[in-house]
């Protein structure tokens, strides 16, 4: 028999607020494989930029400041937390202004480009397989993905676990949250549509991947639901 050249991949696609998060790092978890949330190193990215004061439409100053910074960002797969140098990014990562920040600088092709080896290299490393969550993660980081899952959950219900998760993680003791749920509605609505419309690497189901509708299911039952399509496909 020969080895396997690389860790079981699968790749999990869907709009903001589908519940990737927090079902993938779940069921990484207890079926002990690793867990790499592509949408925290572009949060990452926005807010180094936004602090540093560049204009986030300015694809060049953008570029320029990820060249100098890509090899400092790094990932602590046992914290599961994000740093750049010396600073943690992880507390301002579930932010609205992250998710905006992040949402304007993922349409670069710049961005994109140089953050593509990091998001491959962080899943190539798993000693096992590894869950990657994103946008383009079936289309365009791993299309090759051992499966591939398209998460899905209507837009108001996607909206009130945003909301919910805003209220429950305050930063440095302070709400993270100053939304009402019409107003976390728009946002995502805002961002899907930015998301699916860019030119670079849009939002879209690859046309191999299973959908995966999380609408009305706790999040207990997406997490056994997922593993079980995992299992049916012969990678446990
Ligand atoms: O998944 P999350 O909401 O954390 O992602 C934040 C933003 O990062 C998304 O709205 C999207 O614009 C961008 N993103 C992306 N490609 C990925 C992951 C995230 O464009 N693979």
């Amino acid at each position: 028999m020969t080895a396997r050249k690389r860790p079981i991949i699968v790749a999990v696609d869907g709009p903001a607020g589908s519940g990737k998060s927090t079902i993938c790092s779940e069921v990484s978890r207890r079926i002990g494989w690793s867990y790499v949330n592509t949408g925290a190193l572009y949060r990452g990215v926005g807010l180094l930029a936004s602090d540093r004061g560049i204009n986030l439409e300015d694809e060049a100053a953008v570029g320029a400041m990820l060249e100098k910074l890509a090899g400092a960002i790094f990932w602590d797969y046992e914290k599961h937390q994000l740093f750049c140098g010396e600073e943690n990014l992880t507390p301002r990562l579930g932010s609205a202004e992250a998710g905006n920040a992040a949402s304007f600088i993922a349409k670069q092709q710049k961005v994109r480009k140089l953050l593509l080896p990091v998001q491959r290299s962080l899943a190539l490393n798993a000693p096992k397989g590894a869950m990657v969550d994103g946008r383009d993660i079936g289309t365009v980081v791993f299309p090759d993905a051992d499966l591939k899952i398209f998460m899905t959950a209507n837009l108001e219900e996607r909206a009130r676990r945003r909301l919910r998760q805003l209220e429950s993680k305050p930063v440095a003791g302070v709400s993270n949250n100053n939304q009402s749920l019409s107003e976390v509605m728009e946002d995502i609505a805002r961002r899907d549509n930015q998301d699916s419309k860019r030119g670079e690497a849009p939002l879209k189901k690859a046309d191999d991947a299973v959908e995966f509708d999380t609408s009305g299911h706790s999040q207990d039952e997406a997490i056994d639901a997922l593993i079980a399509i995992i299992r049916d496909h012969g990678l446990l």
